[in-house]
Parts: structure tokens; sequence; C-alpha cells
């Protein structure tokens, strides 16, 4: 009895992620809920699953690591068509209300396999805070609409970082709360499975996505002065919004100087470039769901973070994510290639 659980525990620790997220995904089911123009995670997973099977071995699901309440966090790798020579990393879900955060980055790997870059691999965490992620999904289904922020740990996955933790601005003395961090540098296990994927992979570039706001942000977001690259990280950011669809795109800001006394600290954005010089990104995508003349959203935490439409705030995240990964290609294939951005950035 004991060798066959053995001998079964192993053959399981051995099935190929591939093969644990096809046969995990095949359970899942979907639910008709009350954001008909949103997915739930079943939804999500059925899609991606389904993209897979069609499309053979260009998106390959990983087991990134576990969450608070050991759920599997689930990451999917799009090989590039021919060589590869750039990583780009895509994190969403942080937040838990941030579902245009998701929408987004499902949509990314859903694009990305029917047309995968020329020399470019991307890693896409499509959810990170998977355990309230799917307490908002039962809140949502119950007509309760709590904000919610942490991970299952009590903290917040967007301060749980090692770099700028210590707040330096003096407005801190002032408005204490602003400048909080978790209690540890990467004191949960879904912030240790992203620096672990750091460590395995030299990203060039990254980029998490947040809501809301309407705004690329580049480093540093836990203090005022600029980084060593902050012209290349505003020439990247400048690409990022010239392919955004319609008018008024997101604009382009280093994180800090969002309002003079404004700094977040201990952020992955400074994590991502100060301990891996990665070329890190945050978007703050869509500009709210709330319409202020509409008295029911002004309670609605969902809809404060999430618009009823969200297809231009989706599509023009994924442009802006896709002009990154296209950069990062041209660059590969023509040495000499000089962006049409630079002539902006001589004036
Ligand atoms: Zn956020």
């Amino acid at each position: 009895m004991y060798i066959l659980l053995l001998l079964s525990s192993l053959l399981f620790a051995q099935i190929s992620d591939r093969d644990a997220y096809l046969r995990w995904s095949r359970h899942l089911t979907s639910e008709s809920h009350p954001e008909p123009n949103y997915r739930y995670l079943s939804e999500i997973h059925l899609q991606i699953a389904k993209q897979i099977q069609q499309t053979g071995h260009t998106i390959g699901p990983i087991r990134i690591g576990k969450t608070v309440e050991n759920r599997t966090i689930w990451g999917f790798k799009v090989a590039p068509k021919n060589t590869k020579h750039n990583s780009v990393f895509i994190l969403g879900g942080i937040h838990p209300m941030e579902w245009v955060s998701v929408e987004s980055a499902t949509n990314l790997i859903l694009h990305l396999a029917d047309h995968p870059p020329a020399h470019t691999e991307v890693i896409v965490v499509p959810v990170l805070n998977v355990d309230r992620r799917l307490i908002v999904e039962r809140e949502l289904s119950d007509g309760s609409r709590k904000y919610r922020r942490v991970n299952s740990g009590g903290e917040d996955l967007n301060r749980d970082y090692e770099i700028h933790r210590e707040a330096t601005a003096i407005w801190r003395h002032l408005f204490p709360e602003r400048y909080t961090t978790s209690s540890a540098p990467l004191s949960q296990p879904e912030s240790q499975a992203i620096d672990t994927l750091f460590q395995e992979y030299q990203f060039e570039a990254s980029v998490s996505i947040h809501a809301f706001g309407g705004y690329i942000y580049y480093p540093w977001a836990g203090r005022y002065y600029p980084t060593k690259a902050q012209t290349e990280f505003h020439h990247l950011g400048t690409l990022m919004k010239q392919a955004q669809s319609g008018k008024h795109p997101y604009h382009v800001k280093q994180l800090s100087h969002w309002m003079f006394l404004f700094r977040a600290q201990g952020t992955e954005l400074d994590h991502f470039y100060g301990k891996y010089n990665s070329r890190a990104f945050l978007i703050e995508s869509t500009r709210s769901g709330i319409h202020w003349w509409k008295r029911g959203d002004w309670k609605d935490s969902f809809r404060l973070y999430n618009p009823r439409d969200p297809s231009l705030d989706i599509r023009r995240c994924t442009e802006s994510i896709l002009a990154l990964i296209h950069h990062y290609d041209l660059l590969i294939d023509n040495p000499n290639w000089e962006c049409p951005c630079q002539e902006h950035l001589r004036d």
C-alpha cells in the first residue's frame, strides 16, 4: 500500500507542468456571474488550456510557486519563433480588485499564442494573488462588493520587495501611513516565487499591471531622484504610449513623480530594476470605471478599478506590452536600428 502511494506520488511529481495544467483545467467549470465583460479564473484557464491544445507547444504552462493557501501560481511561457535572445516578464493580478489587469495579461497570452515574437521569450503570470482573487469572485457572485488589497497572509504584495523599503521623504512624518511596507522583504510565498523566477530568467524587461490611473510608470517608486537609465526608461515608456489606440493614451512618468509627496516603498517595480537591472514598468491601467453621475458607483470598489466595458483599456495595455516586446525583437534583428523615439529624445 505504502509503496503504491509512494510510486503514485513520485509519478505525479514527475508529470510535466503542461500535463499537470491540462489535467487540472479539465475539472474547471464556468458559471454565469454579474460581470459579463470579465472572466472568472475558471473561464480564463479553460480558455488558455483550449489554446494550448490548439497551438501545440507555443505556450507552456509553468508552476512558478504556491500561494499562502497552497494554490499553484501558474505562469505561461511563450517561446519565440526563432533563436531566443531576450526575455520579457509580465505580471498581473497582484491586487485582487484589479481585474482589468488580469484581463490584459490573459489577452496577451492568447494573442502571443497565435503571434509569437521572433526572438523574445515572454513569461506571463496573469494572477499572482490567486487566493484573494477567488474570494472577490465569490463575493461578487454573492452580491457583496467589498474592497480587498492584501494577500491571504495579510500583506500588500505590491510592498513586499527588497529595494527602497525605508522611507526617506520628509513627508513621511506628516503621513506615515502612506509610506508603509510589508513586515519583511519577500515575506510572502507569492513574492518569493516571483523573485526565484527572476533568478532563473534574466528578464531584460518587465511589466507589472495594476489599476487604476492611466499611467505607464518606471522606477524609482521609492526615491525621488531618477535612475541611471532614466533616458532609456522614458524612451521605452514613450514607445509604449505611442502604441496605444484612441485619444488620450496613458501618461509616461517616473512613479515617485506622480505627486511631490508620493512614494511607494518596497515595490516590485524598484525590485525588478534595482536588484535585477530589468527595464521595469508598472502600468496603472484604466482611468477608473466610476461614472461620477451614477450614485450607485460611488461606493462600488469593484467599479473603481474596473470599467463596465474594459475593452479599450485591455487593448491599450496589450498594445503597449507588444510594443515593448517588439522593441526587444528589433534590437536583435538590426543592431544599428534607431527607434524613431530617439529623435524625440534629442530635442
Ligand atoms: Zn494594484
